[in-house]
């Protein structure tokens, strides 16, 4: 496997972490994930827009241009010979003795590098279940931040009870996934946290606001209470890698009788042509 390590592209076995890189130390930086289709990085703008906002907001910067980054990356599938799966890319703060506080002449440290790609189509097609927690974390969701703690021992009770996500609560309203947005649709309106600082707010979830509009679908980003989420009449989760997943039960209880709603199904093969439209007319 070949990473990109500050603009350099090297093989995976001369990569090293120094153990003062305080991403390592204090998980003091911010991340992205790029879903592969066809060789070609689906929404790569945004989501290098996405992790510009979110070193700006911890008052860090990116030692390159957002164009030279993207060339890299497009550099970096080639060499791998991607065709399908998640891109991982992070930036740490860089290398320092161990203090809280930082000088802020420290040079950031960029990695990227395929993840192992893992086939989603049978649980897309047959749905998850979910179980819900409550949310404890920071209130700066929106940054993609790589301190994941909190989304990490929620994730983990999950995948040991067997289900796919634990659904977060705060305040008695439903916020997002571990790792995924979170919809509800009641009555044929779709309904989603608006993009506050309580969410991560999905490049998933971005793309499919504008697959509801130009197939007129109401969607209100608005949130929606523990009840509302358990009444509702068809729920499913999004992310990059997992694109839409209906959910089919929550914490137990079914959710449009244990099988993935018509809506659902819809946004589903809306999105997948979306991918298809922008993927195929991609110049690289
Ligand atoms: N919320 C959280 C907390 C996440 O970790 C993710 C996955 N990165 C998402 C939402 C979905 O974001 P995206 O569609 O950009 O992958």
């Amino acid at each position: 496997m070949k990473v990109l390590v500050d603009g350099e592209i090297v093989a995976r076995s001369v990569v090293k972490v120094d153990m003062e890189d305080r991403g390592y130390q204090f998980g003091d930086g911010v991340y992205e994930v790029i879903n592969i289709y066809d060789g070609v990085p689906f929404t790569l703008d945004e989501h290098i827009e996405r992790l510009y906002r979110s070193a700006k907001e911890i008052g860090m910067s990116i030692l390159f241009e957002s164009d030279h980054l993207k060339q890299d990356i497009r550099k970096l599938i080639k060499e791998n010979n991607m065709k399908k799966g998640g891109l991982y890319l992070q930036v740490t703060r860089g290398v320092a003795p161990r203090t809280h506080q930082y000088q802020k002449d420290i040079s950031s440290k960029l990695i990227a590098y395929p993840l192992p790609y893992k086939e989603m189509a049978e649980t897309r097609s047959s749905g998850v279940t979910a179980i819900t927690e409550q949310d404890l974390r920071w209130l700066r969701c929106d940054i993609k931040s790589l301190n994941l703690l909190y989304n990490i021992m929620i994730k983990q009770k999950s995948y040991e009870q067997g289900a796919f996500e634990a659904i977060l609560i705060r305040d008695g309203l439903v916020t997002e996934g571990t790792s995924s947005n979170v919809f509800i649709i009641k009555d044929g309106t779709i309904y989603t946290h608006p993009a506050t600082n309580l969410i991560l707010n999905g490049i998933t979830r971005q793309k499919l606001l504008e697959v509801f509009l130009e197939n007129g679908w109401t969607c209100k980003e608005q949130p929606f209470t523990t009840k509302e989420l358990m009444e509702a009449d068809e729920v499913f989760v999004t992310s990059t890698t997992s694109e839409v997943v209906p959910v089919i039960s929550i914490d137990g209880k079914s959710i449009n009788n244990g099988i993935p709603g018509s809506l659902t199904r819809k946004i589903q093969q809306a999105f997948s042509n979306t991918v298809k439209k922008e993927t195929s007319s991609a110049v690289l």
